[in-house]
């Protein structure tokens, strides 16, 4: 009831909301103190129920969840009596109350109210989780180690190829290793500019990509005819690894970036690294155009030189040269946009690159994001 005496008289709803959800806390503890009761008596035996939790999934409606979390709060209420006098009091709610009684059933004996009672008042309850994972590992390092531990070997990471050749990903890392992935992918997730209308499920998306790619040569080895890379009519598409076949714009992007360690071109059997040596670029020259470009050249993106690609203005499929002035610094998306995105970059004579969005038959002109 604290807010609640600060509000003032016409902010009905407010007040109202405040109370209705300190009296489900009430009425959440009532039915904590039955779960545990019912635990208690066996009567989930005599019903014919493997546990109290299954009796009340089927009696009570709720989820297995929500039924061992009022069993455990019941169950270990009379070791947080002051806690559950701050339920009453509105001081702090039921969500914190689980919170305590998961700390309690973790560190046992050493468990003491006192401790987490004051940092439950002053903050939320997901920040008074965290809070008191704190305290466990106060009160028993070894254990919380141990725990840790646990969810390491939990871990878990799965690829599968869908029909279309999609990657499909899902998995559990524990939180250390969770953590390492978040702190890798955050900054290249960020939005590359105001015009960036990605969201953030396909900035986490190509975060992944890029860091795949980790601003080093990428070891592809990619297969193709010259017609495919040449995007004849009729040509088949190119091959990849673990890939199904490939377009003959994303096998002329792989070429035309340097780092790509070989373009291996295969016609009448006969296996060839064509123009190799033509299309890479020296080790001084490729550290004079990271030290020219610095970073990525599209207008707007600074994705720094270590994760860009060398891309050819023109191409040398078509006979462009690999030299300076006829290469920039792309990063990986917008790479993609030269090549598969169908986007065209034009040098001015003063320097500044001008991207020129495809033609497009329906729709509104995008903005060089
Ligand atoms: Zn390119
Ligand atoms: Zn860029």
């Amino acid at each position: 009831m604290i807010l609640a005496e600060r509000l003032s008289a016409d902010d009905h709803v407010a007040r109202e909301l405040i109370e209705t959800e300190h009296l489900i806390g009430l009425l959440q503890l009532k039915a904590s103190r039955l779960a545990a009761e019912l635990s208690r008596t066996k009567l989930w035996d005599q019903h014919g129920y493997n546990n109290a939790g299954d009796w009340m999934r089927f009696n009570c409606y709720v989820t297995n969840t929500v039924a061992w979390d009022r069993i455990l709060v019941g169950e270990k209420l009379d070791r947080m009596p002051e806690s559950e006098q701050a339920v009453y009091d509105g001081e702090i709610g039921y969500a914190h109350l689980k919170v305590m009684a998961r700390t309690a059933d973790v560190v046992g004996n050493a468990f003491d109210e006192s401790k987490l009672l004051p940092l439950a008042k002053e903050t939320s309850p997901g920040k008074f989780y965290y809070k008191s994972l704190h305290y466990r590992h106060s009160v028993d390092a070894r254990s919380y180690s141990n725990e840790q531990a646990e969810l390491a070997e939990n871990r878990r990471l799965s690829l599968s190829t869908a029909e279309d050749g999609c990657l499909l990903i899902s998995g559990v890392l524990d939180p250390v290793g969770g953590a390492a992935v978040r702190t890798a992918l955050e900054p290249l997730a960020r939005r590359s500019g105001v015009a960036d209308d990605r969201g953030l499920e396909q900035r986490y998306a190509d975060a992944l990509v890029e860091l795949a790619h980790g601003g080093k040569p990428a070891n592809l080895h990619v297969t193709a005819t010259v017609e495919t890379l040449k995007g004849l009519a009729g040509a088949a598409g190119g091959e990849m690894e673990f890939s199904l076949p490939v377009s003959s714009t994303t096998i002329e992007r792989m070429a035309c970036d340097c780092s790509v360690t070989r373009v291996l071109l295969s016609q009448e059997s006969v296996v060839i690294d064509l123009g190799r040596s033509k299309r890479v670029i020296s080790g001084p020259a490729m550290r004079a155009l990271k030290s020219r470009d610095g970073h990525c050249r599209w207008p707007g993106c600074e994705r720094p030189a270590s994760w860009c690609d060398g891309h050819h203005v023109v191409h040398w499929i078509r006979g462009g040269e690999t030299d300076l002035d006829n290469l920039v610094l792309l990063c990986h998306r917008h790479h993609w946009k030269v090549h598969e995105g169908g986007w065209q970059l034009v040098k001015t004579a003063d320097g500044p690159l001008v991207p020129i969005a495809p033609t497009i038959t329906f729709g509104q002109a995008r903005g060089p994001d």
